[in-house]
């Protein structure tokens, strides 16, 4: 059976393991592909132009609005960010599964504007691994932390928008579960319309042709 992809939102708190999950999930199964986004915040060290992020001015960001061709965008701390409209769809028509690792402005818009979308949101075991993990990665100091902290309060308020949680604590096991909570989800009704209308016709064929 010829399907086409389907939208996968992952949100969840800065420093759960979002971007190292994200990748463990690429290099294990080949039907994942992952959307760039478009943003006006300047490069972190160490991210490349083209594979972190497309880095644009706000003039350019703004046209690309204009011209309808982002799916969804949303400003955050000061700085526009979006996806791409057309990598999208050519993943899905290509039958692959896409994943847009976004906060939750920009989630409940592509919830709005794909209803079929599947929205999940990593969460850390507990809420002291979240802050080691934070404070692990060494890229931020005491102050940012705290503020990444009450963020997480704050996004912490918007999860039940979410499909299903997918707990990031062993790694190995998450990438499993979330592959696993994937290819359930595919198999929802809503996700299955023109395979059901197609058993439905191929039915009703049959039952004139008695
Ligand atoms: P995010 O993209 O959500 O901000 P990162 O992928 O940068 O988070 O991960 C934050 C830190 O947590 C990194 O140092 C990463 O190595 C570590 N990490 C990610 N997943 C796990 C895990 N399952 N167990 C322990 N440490 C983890
Ligand atoms: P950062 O600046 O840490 O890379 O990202 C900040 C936040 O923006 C993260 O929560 C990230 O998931 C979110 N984000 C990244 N790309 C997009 C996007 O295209 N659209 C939306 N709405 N959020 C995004």
């Amino acid at each position: 059976m010829k399907r086409k992809g389907i939208l996968i939102v992952v949100s969840g708190f800065s420093g759960v393991g979002k971007g190292t999950l994200m990748r463990e999930l690429l290099r294990t199964y080949d039907n994942y592909a992952l959307s760039v986004s478009m943003t006006t915040r300047k490069p972190r060290e160490g991210e490349e132009e083209g594979v972190s992020y497309f880095f644009v001015d706000r003039e350019t960001f703004e046209r690309t609005i204009r011209q309808d061709g982002l799916v969804e965008y949303a400003e955050y701390c000061g700085n526009y960010y979006g996806t791409p409209k057309e990598y999208v769809e050519r993943c899905l028509a290509q039958g692959k599964d896409v994943i847009l690792e976004i906060e939750i402005q920009g989630a409940l818009k592509v919830r709005e504007r794909f209803p079929q979308a599947l929205l999940l949101f990593v969460m850390p075991p507990d809420a002291e691994e979240l802050r080691r993990r934070l404070a692990g990665r060494g890229t931020e100091e005491d102050a940012v932390i705290r503020r990444r902290l009450a963020r997480a309060q704050e996004e912490s308020k918007g999860i039940e928008n979410y499909e299903y949680i997918i707990i990031n604590d062993d790694l190995q096991a998450c990438v499993q579960e979330m592959h696993a909570v994937i290819t359930a989800a595919r198999r929802a009704p809503g996700r299955n319309e023109e395979f059901i209308a197609d058993i439905r016709s191929g039915l009703s064929a049959l039952v004139k042709g008695e």
